[in-house]
């Protein structure tokens, strides 16, 4: 089955444009049949038999899963949940333990996906986490599994979390201090995150990712304190850019901070310059990171000493959507090809009613072949007039 999110909200864009310059076909992918899928409309999914990998209309291919184990969370993120919480689901509804273990199968035997990523809500929130990985990794002894969390409650399981085979793990962290996080997060956590992350260090779980979203006028003069402090631990800092997917629906294009914006203010302490590493795929730009001359306000090093890497992930005004792999599976087992699908299709059905795991694969390859161009569409630009926020939050989603 596949469902349409209802009813659409026009997302707020202030009155600016994003542009959305992609380097996609406007034509199906070759050997695609059908109308010119380049129109929105029903395209045929791909015959069962051909390519059993999650390839869309466009050639890209998904080899990156995220899989979202539950939709409750402990914080409330301004930027994404709202103060009150959401309905969560019912426990009935979420995917079970076996449920995801049998995805994960299917995405790594049949599609051919090489990493995966698990995610919420607050997975941490999941009672079964342990046990979920250590299914996962007693299928697939080699495949990478990295965790996204939040990091209240990582101190108590980063050890039991390892051992069951969880390689590595990204920690969301915006600020460095106590009364910017209360703020932007709703609670005072901060120290919990913090030895969370000690913890996980501690345990393995390397390489540390922090991810970080910064605010206009909350947290963003903060940018530099949370770069240096990630530089002296050796973890890898990645600003988000704010994406409009808050369940409050507050986010404009006009306010939030660019990663132009963050480029200017790391580059007041710092030299950045592109790595010349290869991006393959991924979602950050990565830049070198080097002490500045020494007229400069660099805190740490000898001028031009490199001293790490940070990643900007500029998902509105430098979408990478042509290079796009992921495939997400929503807490309650629906594909969303595309954070900003409108359609998401239900794999529970199936996988309640006795379909083998031939007829579950057909029905996910069915639902990639449909991801849209870029940020939900499929033409381009973000701040057109027709561009809708999807109703489920980043939460609900599994970001
Ligand atoms: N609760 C976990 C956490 O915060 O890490 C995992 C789920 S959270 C939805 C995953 C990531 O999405 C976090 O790094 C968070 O900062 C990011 N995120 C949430 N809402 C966002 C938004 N509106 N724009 C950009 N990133 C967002
Ligand atoms: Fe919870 Fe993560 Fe959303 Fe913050 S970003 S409210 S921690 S799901």
């Amino acid at each position: 089955m596949t469902c349409s999110t209802s009813p659409r909200t026009p997302a707020e864009s202030g009155d600016g444009r994003i542009p959305v310059s992609l380097g996609l076909p406007a034509v199906p992918a070759p050997g695609a049949s059908g109308p010119d899928a380049s129109s929105a409309g029903a395209v045929p999914p791909p015959a069962p038999g051909d390519d059993p990998r999650l390839v869309d209309r466009f050639g890209r291919v998904a080899t990156d899963l995220r899989i979202s184990l539950i939709d409750k969370c402990n914080l409330r993120c301004t930027y994404c949940m709202p103060a009150d919480g959401l309905a969560w689901l019912p426990a009935e509804r979420l995917l079970t333990g076996e449920e995801i273990r049998r995805l994960v199968r299917i995405a790594v035997d049949t599609h051919g996906v090489r990493e995966l990523r698990l995610t919420g809500g607050e997975p941490l929130v999941r009672k079964d986490l342990v046990e979920i990985i250590a299914g996962i990794r007693a299928d697939h002894p080699d495949l990478p599994i990295s965790m996204t969390t939040n990091g209240v409650g990582l101190a108590a399981k980063a050890g039991a979390l390892a051992a069951a085979g969880l390689s590595r793990i990204n920690v969301s962290l915006d600020t460095i201090h106590a009364e910017s996080f209360a703020k932007l997060t709703r609670r005072n956590f901060f120290h919990k995150v913090l030895e969370g992350i000690e913890a996980a260090d501690a345990a393995g779980l390397r390489p540390i990712k922090i991810n970080a979203v910064l605010l206009r006028g909350v947290n963003d003069t903060e940018a530099a304190d949370l770069l240096a402090w990630s530089l002296q631990r050796g973890f890898e800092l990645r600003f988000i850019e704010q994406m409009p997917l808050d369940a409050d629906h507050g986010w404009t294009r006009t306010n939030m901070v660019t990663a132009e914006d963050t480029r200017t203010l790391l580059r007041t302490h710092y030299d950045l310059s592109v790595s010349p590493d290869a991006r393959d795929g991924a979602p950050a730009e990565r830049y070198v990171v080097r002490a500045l001359p020494a007229d400069g306000a660099d805190p740490a090093g000898t001028p031009g000493e490199v001293l790490g890497t940070v990643g900007i992930i500029a998902s509105v005004t430098e979408p990478f959507c042509a290079d796009c792999r992921r495939t997400r599976i929503t807490a309650e087992g629906r594909v969303m090809s595309c954070l900003f699908s409108r359609e998401e299709t239900d794999l529970t059905a199936l996988l309640r009613s006795g379909a083998s795991d031939a007829q579950i694969a057909d029905r996910w390859r069915a639902a990639m072949w449909a991801k849209p161009r870029a940020h939900g569409m499929d033409h381009t630009g973000l701040g057109d007039q027709d561009f809708v926020q999807p109703d489920r939050s980043m939460s609900a989603i599994g970001g």
